[in-house]
């Protein structure tokens, strides 16, 4: 009888860019466009170097 209205959080999706220099890696909200292995997507904040997206992920925030 009762219609369960429960709220989920929703996943977020996360690209992990990594410098290609010093493999730094930065995490980052995902963003339209984004895909694995893209190249010059940034600049490292340690050598400023060029980065590139190494993996894409989503993570469920935990509800508190
Ligand atoms: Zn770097």
């Amino acid at each position: 009888m009762v219609t369960m209205s429960e709220k989920k959080p929703k996943p977020i999706v996360y690209s992990i860019e990594e410098c290609k220099s010093c493999n730094v890696k930065t995490k980052r909200p995902f963003q339209m466009g984004d895909y694995i292995y893209k190249d010059d997507v940034g600049e490292c904040k340690e050598c400023h170097g060029k980065t590139l997206i190494s993996m894409i992920y989503s993570e469920t925030p935990k509800p508190t």
